[in-house]
Parts: C-alpha cells; sequence; structure tokens
C-alpha cells in the first residue's frame, strides 16, 4: 500500500510507497514510554520506499545500541523506530491517514503488556521477538 503521512504539527510529511499491510504491536516498556502506550507499527520499510519533508526537523533519539527513536522536533510526534543493522524504518500507525487494507496480525513483548487491556483482534502474540 502506498500511504501518504505527517506528524501533529505537519512540518514532517511521510510518503511511502508498496509498504506491505500488516501492523504490529509492540508492548515493550520503551515503545510504551516513547509512544504513550503499545507502539502500533506499520511493516518494515527501507529508505527507498520513503519520502520525508522536513526531515531536518527529525530529532533521532539512540535509545538502545541497535535502534533510533524518531520524532518532530518542532511537535514532539513519535514517528518511527530505525533499527540500525537491517537499515529499516517502522513508522507510526496513527502518522497515516488511510490505512484501510491494514491488517492487524502480530503483537510482540506481550510479556511487557500492561494487565489493564487487550487488543480484540485475533492475532499472534510473542512473549518477545518473533522465533523465525
Ligand atoms: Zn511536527
Ligand atoms: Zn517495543
Amino acid at each position: 500500500m502506498n500511504l501518504s503521512g505527517r506528524c501533529l504539527c505537519g512540518q514532517v510529511t511521510i510518503e511511502l510507497t508498496e509498504v506491505h499491510p500488516q501492523v504490529t504491536a509492540c508492548h515493550c516498556s520503551m515503545c510504551q514510554k516513547f509512544h504513550g502506550g503499545p507502539f502500533l507499527a506499520l511493516a518494515a520499510c527501507s529508505r527507498d520506499q520513503i519520502t520525508f519533508t522536513g526531515e531536518s526537523l527529525i530529532q533521532r533519539y539512540n535509545s538502545s545500541n541497535w535502534a533510533q527513536r524518531g520524532l518532530c522536533r518542532q511537535c514532539g510526534s513519535s514517528l518511527f523506530y530505525y533499527a540500525q543493522e537491517t537499515a529499516e524504518f517502522f513508522f507510526a500507525t496513527g502518522l497515516f491517514q488511510e490505512l484501510t487494507e491494514a491488517v492487524f496480525t502480530e503483537e510482540i513483548y506481550t510479556k511487557d503488556q500492561p494487565l489493564f487491556y487487550h487488543f480484540a483482534e485475533r492475532t499472534r502474540r510473542w512473549p518477545e521477538l518473533p522465533s523465525s
């Protein structure tokens, strides 16, 4: 699917081409803090699928030795998780409007999920990362 997204202030826009429609929720403690709740993430995107405007406003935070988190300097919107080793971006679904084709299929780090909510969709749930 091709998608257009933007941060809250609109200074950062994101165009994506040919994104796989699978959506994953990550319940890990870092995602909970960065996104203020579970991270509903699009499938991995490589740099050549992405067109940013306002890229100079994107602040990257090194949240671990293997990943960065991207946010808008202007409005604070949480934008993406970036995996350094594979150079893949995982964007937050909330930035995008036309997600009619998206399917929510996986939940990861369910061992860290707070007890007060559960999603109703039938998903594959992994205590940590999917075993491959
Ligand atoms: Zn913004
Ligand atoms: Zn996470």
